[in-house]
This record gives structure tokens, C-alpha cells and sequence, in this order.
């Protein structure tokens, strides 16, 4: 038998997910309205322990109209980590606002705390401050919320949580997407849950959950002919996805087990070579392990990051790079950013490794073996 290809985070669907589809097909809410969505919704609020959830098409739109909710216009800055997805920027840029990159702190990968507190110190003093702060939660693991609430609430400026990797970690106990005005959850169809594409905005802020909801909605007034009093957008959930989304919301649990697991092995099996390091776990909380991840010291490994990328390659496995850093792309080249050594070194040795939820124990054997080559040629 030949092995298949294994990817970095694929869907993890089964017929509890296919028989909630077709009921709702079958009741014919196949619309951007409907039970599923409503129940969805629900339960992810119940989850996040927030009051409100709005089901939207993807992360992207939900980053989008939390940033509307904290107020950002053209012109406006808003702070945001450096090593992120390219959404969370691009979201502040489709405002016509400037972001300014923070880098992370070596302990969780995260946007360095004391970066974001000197930075709305320096500003307020200038009296620019951000009309917002993004934090992220890189790879399911949450940012040091303590101090970085302090320091937004010193100055009065709302802090975004982009939770789009993070649904069922938790800080301190208390859940990812919960945290500042706003939390912004994904369903990629590579994220821990998937409905195939869509996202949700959680608060418990009736207002901001209210303004989503109309706007995702073209912005339509209630009245029986179409008045719009703002610009709208076509962002909401389909019902069918929500249905989907219900299914996997029953599994999550089990999913999480499932990739910690599989960081758990990796870092057993892969931990003790020389020059390789996993992403630190902080004290503070419990990831949920989206995606496990690796560091590369190349020169006591014997060989650099691409070269693993490559041994997975050659192996037909999907592994990446760790995200490459926002103010490092040429997109974003003309933004300030503050500090840059850590993410730009998260970059250059980090490696993503398979990470799905249906993994086997055979594939995460073939992932350990396929790192542990490169050494052994390094030896030969
Ligand atoms: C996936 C992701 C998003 C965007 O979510 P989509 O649903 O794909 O639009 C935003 N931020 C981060 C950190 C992500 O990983």
C-alpha cells in the first residue's frame, strides 16, 4: 500500500457533520439565515462564555467589522502584531487605517506585552494614540491578556482579540475570543473547527454585536422597502455551514485531544535532537494545539529549516514556515515596526508540522522520520 499525502491541517468531517448538512438542506433553510445559524451562534457564545455571537462568511470579515466596532477610520493607526496571518493586517488596511507592527516575545510567540504598553506610553505622550490594539493568538495559544488589557484600559484605547487560531484554548481560565471589546473566531477549512469558510465575532457587548449583524447585512434598515443609512457588506453565514459548524462543535474536545496529542509526540520524538526547540507552552493557559510547530538552530542541528521542508516534501507531507512577519512583506514595507528580531527568527527556523485532528499514528511517525533523515545525513 502506498502512503498518501499528508497535509499541515486538513477538515476532520465525519456523518455527524454530513447528516446535520443535509437536515438543514432538506428543511430548505439553504440561506444566510435559519435554525442551524441561530444554534450555532448559541453555542459558540456558550462556549466562549460571551452574550453575544454573529456567524459571518470568514475571520477576515469578522476582523473587519470588530475594527468598525472599535471605531477605526481612515488615517486612524491601530497596533498589531507583526508575526501574524496577512488577514489581520490586511482587515486594519481595508479601512484606510496604518498599522504598526509589534514583535512577539520569545515565551509564547505572541505580541510582546511590554511593547504594546511602550508603545501606547510613547504615543499618548505625542497624543497619537491607536484608535485600536489587535492581539493574536498565534497557533492556538493565547497572548498575555493581564498586562495587555492594563495597559489598553490605561489608555482607554479597545483591544481586538484575534482569536481566528485559538477557539477552545483558554488564559487564566477563561476562553480564547473572550478577551477586549471584540474576539474574532475563524472555520477555515485549516483552522480547528471548519465549516468549510466562515467566522464569527463574539462579545458581550450587545451594541457592537448589533452594529455586526446590520452591517453584515448590507446595512439594511428595518423597514419594509431598503433604506441604508451606511455602507453594508454581504458577510453572513450560510445556514448550510452553520449546520456543519454544529457537528463540529460536538467533536471539538475530542479534536483538541487530538493535536495535542500530536504535539506531545513530536516533541517526545524530535525534542531531544540537538537544535531543535517546540513552541514554549505558558503558564498562563491552555493552548489548543492548532498547530504544532518547531525551531530549527541550523548550525547545532546540522542543517536549516528548508532542508526539514524539503525531507517532508520529498516524503509527499505538507509542512510551511512559520509565519512570515508582516513588516517583512512587501505589502506592509512602509509601516513602522517595533523590534522585529523575534518574529523575523520565528520565520527563518520555524517549521509547521502536520497537525490535523484525523492524524494517524503511522502519519505521525512518518513526519518523525522524515525530520530525523536530515540528521542522519548530516551524520553519513
Ligand atoms: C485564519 C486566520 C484569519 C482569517 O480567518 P479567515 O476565516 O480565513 O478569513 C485571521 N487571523 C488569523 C491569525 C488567522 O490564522
Amino acid at each position: 500500500m502506498t502512503d498518501t499525502r499528508i497535509y499541515l491541517s486538513p477538515p476532520d468531517v465525519t456523518d455527524v457533520e454530513r447528516k446535520l448538512l443535509l437536515n438543514a438542506f432538506d428543511s430548505n433553510w439553504v440561506a444566510p439565515v435559519g435554525p442551524d445559524l441561530d444554534a450555532f451562534e448559541e453555542r459558540v457564545a456558550e462556549l466562549v462564555g460571551v452574550r453575544h455571537a454573529v456567524a459571518l462568511s470568514s475571520g477576515t470579515a469578522a476582523l473587519h467589522l470588530a475594527l468598525i466596532a472599535a471605531g477605526v477610520r481612515r488615517g486612524d493607526t491601530v497596533l498589531v502584531p507583526s508575526f501574524t496571518f496577512a488577514a489581520t493586517a490586511n482587515a486594519v488596511a481595508y479601512l484606510g487605517a496604518r498599522p504598526v507592527f509589534l514583535d512577539s516575545t520569545p515565551h509564547s510567540w505572541n505580541v510582546d506585552p511590554e511593547l504594546v504598553a511602550g508603545e501606547l506610553r510613547a504615543r499618548a505622550g505625542r497624543g497619537q494614540l491607536p484608535r485600536a490594539v489587535i492581539a493574536v493568538d498565534m497557533y492556538g495559544q493565547c497572548a498575555d491578556y493581564d498586562p495587555l488589557l492594563a495597559a489598553c484600559d490605561r489608555y482607554g484605547v479597545p483591544l481586538i482579540e484575534d482569536a481566528a487560531e485559538a477557539l477552545g484554548a483558554t488564559y487564566r481560565g477563561r476562553a480564547a475570543g473572550s478577551f477586549g471589546l471584540a474576539g474574532v473566531l475563524s472555520f477555515n477549512g485549516n483552522k480547528i473547527i471548519t465549516t468549510g469558510g466562515g467566522g464569527m465575532l463574539v462579545t458581550d457587548d450587545g451594541s457592537v454585536a448589533k452594529q455586526a449583524r446590520h452591517l453584515a447585512t448590507q446595512a439594511r434598515e428595518p423597514v419594509p422597502h431598503y433604506e441604508h443609512r451606511s455602507v453594508g457588506y454581504n458577510y453572513r453565514l450560510s445556514n448550510l455551514l452553520a449546520a456543519v459548524g454544529r457537528g463540529q462543535l460536538q467533536r471539538l474536545g475530542q479534536m483538541i485531544e487530538a493535536r495535542r496529542r500530536t504535539f506531545e509526540h513530536y516533541r517526545a520524538a524530535l525534542g531531544d535532537l540537538p537544535g531543535i526547540e517546540f513552541m514554549p507552552i505558558a503558564a498562563y493557559g491552555v493552548p489548543n494545539y492548532w498547530l504544532t510547530c518547531l525551531l530549527v538552530d541550523a548550525e547545532r542541528f546540522g542543517a536549516g529549516r528548508d532542508r526539514i521542508l524539503d525531507a517532508l516534501a520529498a516524503r509527499d507531507i505538507e509542512g510551511r514556515p512559520a509565519w512570515k512577519p508582516m513588516h517583512l512583506q512587501p505589502v506592509f514595507q512602509d509601516c513602522v515596526m517595533r523590534g522585529g528580531e523575534v518574529s523575523a527568527s520565528l520565520f527563518h527556523r520555524g517549521v509547521c508540522l502536520p497537525s490535523g485532528s484525523a492524524l494517524t499514528d503511522r502519519d505521525r511517525d512518518r513526519v518523525v522520520d522524515a525530520v530525523r533523515s536530515v540528521t542522519c545525513e548530516q551524520k553519513g
